[in-house]
C-alpha cells in the first residue's frame, strides 16, 4: 500500500468541500453518475477497434446499492475504469489547476459556496460533501488487476494498493456521514436521479432485494420533441457545461435523410469564469450513432458562436473520425451550418419572446457574437443585424436596428453611429452636432469590435450604417458626388492659410456643414482609413504605418474661427496665427480620440494661451 498527498489545490478543494455547510449536498450524485456516464462513453469509444472489450463483459450499465447496515453507498459502473497510475492523477490532482485564476476563483469559491465547485471540473471531490471515507476500486478495461483508491480526506493524503473487482470498471464506496444517511432510502435515490441523472443515456439502477431500473437511458437528443422538458433540458446542460444556472435557451432538431443528424444546443446565460482564459476546451460533443467520439469539437462551430454549448450526434459519421477528416468533410461543414442556423432561429425567438433575458444574452456574449460580422463572413449579416444592440442618444439603455430604424426621421438617410472609448465622450464629440441639430438618433459604440462590426453590417433594412467621422454623412440625403463641395466663401483667405500651415498634416481644409458648436473637426474621407483601424495599426506597431491624412472641416461661424481670421488679416505671417492653427488642429485630434504628434508643444501652447488670456505679470 502506497501513501500519497493531495495535490494542494485538491487539498484547498477538500477544505471547501468537508466544511461546507451547503444545502444542497445531493449534487454529488449526479458528479458521479456523470463520471460513470463518461467511463461508459470512453469505453464504448475504444470497444469500436478492440470489439474483445465488450466480447467477455458486455453490459454497460450503472448500479446504485444501498447498504443500511453498513451506512453506505455504492457507485458501480462497468466503463473504461482506470488504471493504478490513473487513480493517481485523475483522483490526486486537478487537470486544469495551478493557474493563478484557479486559485483566486477558488478562494472566490469559498465566500460563495460550492455551487461554484461543478465549474472547476473537480465533480468527484463532492463525493466528501456526503462521505467522510470514500473508497474507489477500478479495474481498467483491458487489465486483469484491479486497485483501490482511498481517503478520508482530512489529512490531506490518499492511499493506493491491489485489490479485487468482480468487473471491468469502478465502484466507489461512500461512507456516508451520520447526516447524510436519507441516501440510504431508495425513494430518495430515485428521487435524485430522476432530477438531476434522468437524461443519462445509460442505464442506471437500484440493486435490492431486486433489481429497479430508474432511467429511460436512451440518449436524451433522440428522444421525440416532446419528451425533452424544459427540466430535463436544463439537467442535461448543467451537467455537460458545469454552469449552475440554467440555459439562457436550448434548441434540439434532427435531420433525416441524406445527412442524419441531431443536435441538442443550448446558449449559456453567463460568461464561464476562464472563457477568455481558454482553459477550458470549447466546441460541442461529437457522437457518432450514440458513440461519443470527441469531447470538445470545435470544427463544428464558428469561433464567433464559441459560446454554444451542447451535443452533436451524427449517423454519418464515420466512428473513427481524425481532425483532418473534420476539417475537410462536406458532412462537417453541413452540420456546422445547420448548427450556426438554428443558433441563431434560437437567438432571434429568445430576443423576441424574452427580450429582458435576451439583452442579459447580449451583455455576456455579444462582443463574441458580433465577431461574426467582422471576420469577413458575408452569410449571416441579416440576421446579425437584427440581433444587434446598442446604445445611442435616444436614450439610456440599448437599442436594436429595427427600433433605431422606427424612429427614423422624416428624411434621414442613413443610420449613424459614433466609435470611441466611452459613451460620455462621444455625447460630447463635434462630430454628433449637426446630427442632433436635426433630431437624428446616433448609436454610441465603445466595444473595440463594434467598428468592425457596423463596417460588417454596412446596412440594415436597406439603411446603410454610416460613421459620424465619415466625408460624406449624407445628411440631405445626397451623395457627395452629386453635390459641390461647399463653397469657401469669405473663409478663402484663412482656409488658404490653413493648407499651407497644415500641408503634412491635412488631405484637405474645408468649411464645415456638420459643426454647430465647435470650431472645427477631422473628417475621414470616403474611401480613407478610419480611425480605429488607425489605432489598431498603431497599437500593433504595424511597421511604417504613417497614417491616412484626415480632412479639417472648419465652422465658419463658430467665433474662434471669426477672430482667427480677423487676427490673419491683421499680421498675416505672424508665429501666433500659425500656432493657433496647429493649436486648433491638434484639439480636433484630440476630440478624435487621438494624441497630438507632440503633446509637450501642444501643452507649450495651451500654457501661452492661458498667460495671456490672465494677463502677464
Ligand atoms: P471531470 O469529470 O470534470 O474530469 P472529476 O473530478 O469528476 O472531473 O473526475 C476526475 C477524473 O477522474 C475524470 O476525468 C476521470 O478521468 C476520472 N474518473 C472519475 N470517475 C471515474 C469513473 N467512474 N471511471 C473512470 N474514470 C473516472
Ligand atoms: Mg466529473
Amino acid at each position: 500500500m502506497t501513501t500519497h498527498a493531495f495535490q494542494a489545490e485538491v487539498k484547498e478543494v477538500l477544505g471547501l468541500v468537508i466544511n461546507s455547510l451547503y444545502s444542497n449536498k445531493s449534487i454529488f450524485l449526479r458528479e458521479l453518475i456523470s463520471n460513470a456516464s463518461d467511463a461508459l462513453d470512453k469505453l464504448r469509444f475504444r470497444a469500436v477497434t478492440e470489439p474483445e472489450l465488450l466480447a467477455t463483459e458486455s453490459a454497460l450499465e450503472i448500479r446504485l446499492r444501498p447498504d443500511a447496515a453498513a451506512k453506505t453507498l455504492t457507485l458501480e459502473d462497468t466503463g473504461i475504469g482506470m488504471t493504478q497510475d490513473e487513480l493517481v492523477k485523475n483522483l490526486g490532482t486537478i487537470a486544469h489547476s495551478g493557474s493563478r485564476e484557479f486559485l483566486q476563483r477558488l478562494a472566490d469559491a469559498k465566500a460563495q459556496g460550492p455551487t461554484l465547485i461543478g465549474q472547476f471540473g473537480v465533480g468527484f471531490y463532492s463525493a466528501f460533501l456526503v462521505a467522510d471515507r470514500v473508497e474507489v476500486v477500478s479495474r481498467a478495461a483491458g487489465q486483469t488487476q484491479a486497485f483501490r483508491w482511498a481517503s478520508d480526506a482530512k489529512d490531506g493524503s490518499f492511499t493506493v494498493e491491489a485489490a479485487e473487482l468482480p468487473f471491468r470498471g469502478t465502484r466507489i464506496t461512500l461512507h456516508l456521514k451520520p447526516d447524510q444517511e436519507e441516501l440510504l432510502q431508495p425513494w430518495k435515490l430515485k428521487e435524485l436521479v430522476r432530477t438531476y441523472s434522468d437524461f443519462v443515456g445509460h442505464p442506471i439502477t437500484l440493486e435490492g432485494e431486486k433489481s429497479e431500473r430508474l432511467n429511460q437511458a436512451s440518449a436524451l437528443w433522440q428522444r421525440p420533441k416532446s419528451d425533452i422538458t424544459q427540466a430535463l433540458a436544463e439537467e442535461f446542460y448543467k451537467n455537460l457545461s458545469h454552469d449552475f444556472e440554467a440555459p439562457a435557451g436550448w434548441t434540439h432538431f434532427k435531420t433525416e435523410g441524406a445527412q442524419a443528424f441531431a443536435g441538442l444546443l443550448f446558449v449559456p446565460k453567463q460568461v464561464p469564469w476562464d472563457f477568455d482564459r481558454h482553459t477550458t476546451a470549447r466546441g460541442l460533443r461529437l457522437y457518432v450513432k450514440r458513440v461519443l467520439v470527441l469531447e470538445h469539437c470545435e470544427e463544428l462551430l464558428p469561433p464567433w458562436l464559441r459560446f454554444v454549448r451542447g451535443v452533436i450526434d451524427s449517423e454519418d459519421l464515420p466512428l473513427n473520425v481524425s481532425r483532418e477528416l473534420l476539417q475537410d468533410s462536406s458532412l462537417v461543414r453541413g452540420i456546422k451550418t445547420k448548427v450556426v442556423k438554428k443558433v441563431l432561429e434560437l437567438l432571434e425567438r429568445l430576443a423576441k419572446d424574452e427580450p429582458e433575458a435576451y439583452l442579459g444574452f447580449w451583455k455576456a456574449f455579444g462582443r463574441v457574437l458580433k465577431e461574426g460580422l467582422s471576420h469577413g463572413e458575408r452569410d449571416h449579416r441579416d440576421e446579425l443585424g437584427r440581433l444587434f444592440r446598442a446604445a445611442s442618444t435616444h436614450g439610456d439603455g440599448l437599442t436594436s436596428l429595427a427600433e433605431y430604424r422606427a424612429r427614423m426621421k422624416e428624411g434621414q438617410g442613413a443610420i449613424y453611429y459614433a466609435y470611441g472609448e466611452s459613451q460620455t465622450v462621444l455625447q460630447g464629440s463635434p462630430h454628433l452636432e449637426a446630427l442632433k441639430a436635426k433630431g437624428y438618433e446616433v448609436l454610441l459604440l465603445t466595444d473595440p469590435v463594434d467598428e468592425w462590426a457596423a463596417k460588417g453590417l454596412e446596412k440594415f433594412d436597406g439603411m446603410p450604417l454610416t460613421s459620424v467621422t465619415q466625408a460624406d454623412l449624407g445628411l440631405d440625403g445626397k451623395k457627395d458626388e452629386a453635390k459641390a463641395a461647399p463653397d469657401d466663401g469669405a473663409l478663402k483667405p484663412l482656409l488658404d492659410k490653413m493648407r499651407e500651415v497644415l500641408k503634412e498634416k491635412v488631405k484637405e481644409v474645408r468649411v464645415s456643414e456638420r459643426l454647430t458648436d465647435s470650431p472645427v473637426c477631422l473628417v475621414v474621407p470616403t474611401g480613407g482609413t478610419p480611425a480605429y483601424l488607425e489605432q489598431l495599426m498603431r497599437e500593433r506597431g504595424v511597421q511604417g504605418y504613417a497614417g491616412g491624412k484626415r480632412i479639417l472641416e472648419v465652422n465658419p461661424t463658430h467665433a474662434v474661427v471669426q477672430r482667427l481670421e480677423a487676427a490673419r488679416t491683421k499680421e498675416p505671417d505672424s508665429e501666433r496665427v500659425r500656432a493657433w492653427i496647429e493649436l486648433l488642429f491638434d484639439q480636433a485630434v484630440i476630440t478624435e480620440g487621438g494624441r497630438p504628434a507632440d503633446p509637450n508643444v501642444f501643452a507649450r501652447r495651451v500654457t501661452d494661451l492661458l498667460s495671456a488670456a490672465l494677463g502677464a505679470p
